[in-house]
């Protein structure tokens, strides 16, 4: 399952905060999830659940923060959000589009108590 992969990445990071900050708590954890990642947040919550199970972030609270997929233009520099994955600029309807956001997947912040 493509969450799990993920939740373990995040408990790797926070694993090595808690050494780091020496935390003894984690309330909250915050994350940012750009479109393009094919998440499900219910199942990403129970993945985490799951791993946070016995450690100093269980019941912690998770929150999402949904990055929007958008795109820049390489023919005219024109920025949009893409929309139903066409990668055409509406300007100048050229294919050649980078994609600007909507690929993140990181802890934005943690909460400790
Ligand atoms: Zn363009």
């Amino acid at each position: 399952m493509h969450e799990l992969a993920l939740v373990d990445s995040i408990f790797q990071i926070i694993n090595i905060k808690i050494k780091e900050l020496k935390l003894e708590k984690i309330s909250q954890v915050k994350l940012v999830i750009g479109e393009m990642k094919a998440v499900e947040e219910m199942t990403l919550s129970a993945c985490f659940e799951v791993f946070a199970k016995d450690t100093i972030a269980e019941g912690a609270q998770l929150i999402f923060e949904r990055v929007p997929l958008r795109g820049k233009c390489r023919q005219c520099g024109h920025t949009f959000k893409v929309k139903n994955y066409r990668f055409i600029c509406p300007e100048c309807s050229d294919n050649a589009v980078e994609v600007i956001s909507g690929k993140e997947f990181y802890i934005d912040s943690l909460l400790a108590e």
